[in-house]
């Protein structure tokens, strides 16, 4: 009797909370320790970029799948290029979600790592140290623990998850997510994208307010080359034609006043939301079409003589703008600043750029996860200042967010790239748990 009825209520349970996970009670702390485990070892396999040989990082990744009976896939663009896929099959009901992160890294160099080795995979300070630590293997790793637990629950799903890891995605993505793209889309056809570009913080967005912000979409890169001519001399003897003062003053017209930019709906959102936002360069970069002045190269011999008038000056630029901003008007109102003593190659043309919308069941299910596990948290969709693999997807028709559920301080959020790249090992917890949470709101039947 009493099992008849616990079997009953077993069963309401079942058809009442359908997002509920059906399989036993998770044990999030053994998880949670085998994520930590997976992401040392993970960081340990030197992926950097060039050359970029993951065919250790994803043999790695293959036997953690196969361990559990999950097949593994791999496709090998080129020798190392290795990109890799594995599949929950749901009943199809709906197109698959794709988990995507990248196995390839930005060089490091070691002797500006504080004695850390950055491919040590040290866990310190109750973080786990590493290049790739955030971007983007310790974010991998979270979503690989979160399709894992999906497996080990058994739960049944009205679509497929794929778990991807692609290379090549921090020079461009010709060998991973292009040559996915071009060679095996059919395969994928994936309605969501979840990668990375998001994330959580309490100071980046608005101070003192624990801000979520999802990536849907990224500002294009806009390169330029700009040359200055004018008349080889002797420094002793100055004149008009220096093409180092050319260039000076070139440049400070461009400089001289803001850059044009254009509303953009998403941004409007985020600021709705949110009010007023902080200063510093992340927002003032999200809010508008910004430009560096990345390097500066004149002078005659190496290194240059100091006394020597060159005849040649040139500079580069990298401007980001918004989507949907128009690059040929950017670039005449750039050429017209410089002057037309200034030439200007464009070196990177302006990609197109699409938006996913944030009124989809996927934005909503983030959300709910999110705030699940932070309730004090305002989610808000929002512009990146970089490019990721989202963009070849968007273009494709694939609706993509980029989010690392992880509140990172501006230290940690800075330390992608930088020397001490590092990821808090007290947040793995609720990092899975929102993927987990968000996976079963959507896929479980
Ligand atoms: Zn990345």
């Amino acid at each position: 009797m009493i099992s008849f009825s616990l079997r009953t209520l077993c069963l309401v349970i079942l058809l009442v909370l359908p997002t509920m996970a059906r399989g036993q009670e998770i044990d999030w702390k053994t998880t949670v320790g085998e994520a930590v485990h997976t992401l040392q070892r993970y960081l340990r396999f030197n992926t950097t970029n060039p050359p970029g040989d993951v065919t250790e990082a994803a043999g790695f990744l293959q036997t953690i799948l196969e361990k559990e009976g999950i097949t593994v896939t791999q496709y090998e663009a080129a020798p190392g290029k290795i990109n890799l896929t594995s599949r929950l099959k749901g009943s199809g009901d709906a197109k698959p979600i794709l988990l995507l992160h990248h196995m390839d890294v930005v060089p490091a160099d070691a002797s500006r790592w504080n004695g850390v080795n950055p491919f040590g995979g040290e866990l310190k300070d109750g973080h786990i140290w590493g290049r790739g630590a955030i971007d983007m293997k310790g974010t991998g790793v979270l979503q690989l623990y979160a399709f894992l637990t999906l497996a080990r629950q058994k739960i049944s799903l009205d679509r497929d998850i794929i778990f991807m890891a692609v290379n090549d995605e921090e020079i461009g993505g010709t060998m991973g997510t292009r040559y996915m793209l071009d060679h095996h889309y059919a395969e994928l056809d994936p309605e969501y994208v979840l990668d990375e570009g998001g994330f959580g913080s309490r100071e980046i967005f608005v101070d003192g307010k624990l801000v979520f912000g999802i990536s849907v979409a990224e500002k294009r890169a806009l390169w330029l080359r700009v040359t200055a001519r004018g008349t080889a001399g002797h420094g002793s003897q100055p004149h008009d034609q220096n093409p180092n003062d050319k260039l000076m003053r070139a440049l400070d017209r461009l400089f001289s006043q803001p850059f044009p930019t254009i509303p953009n709906p998403a941004l409007d959102a985020l600021v709705s939301q949110l009010g007023p936002l902080a200063k510093n360069r992340f927002t003032n970069a999200i809010e508008g079409t910004t430009v560096s002045l990345t390097s500066l190269q004149s002078g005659v011999g190496d290194p240059p003589k100091a006394n020597v008038i060159p005849s040649l000056a040139t500079a580069t630029l990298d401007a980001r703008l918004l989507p949907g901003m128009d690059a040929e008007a950017f670039l005449q109102e750039v050429k017209t600043r410089l002057g037309g003593e200034i030439e200007v190659e464009v070196i990177h043309p302006a990609s197109q750029s699409v938006v996913t919308p944030h009124d989809t069941p996927m934005f909503r299910s983030l959300s709910n996860a999110i705030s699940r596990h932070h309730p004090d948290a305002t989610v808000v969709p929002m512009i990146i200042p970089y490019g990721t693999d989202s963009r070849m997807f968007r273009l494709r028709g694939a609706k993509c967010y980029g989010i690392l559920p992880l509140v990172l301080s501006t230290e940690l959020a800075t330390s992608i790239h930088g020397d001490a790249e590092r990821i808090p090992v007290d947040q793995f917890e609720t990092g899975i748990r929102i993927y987990y949470d968000t996976l079963v709101e959507m896929t479980a039947r």
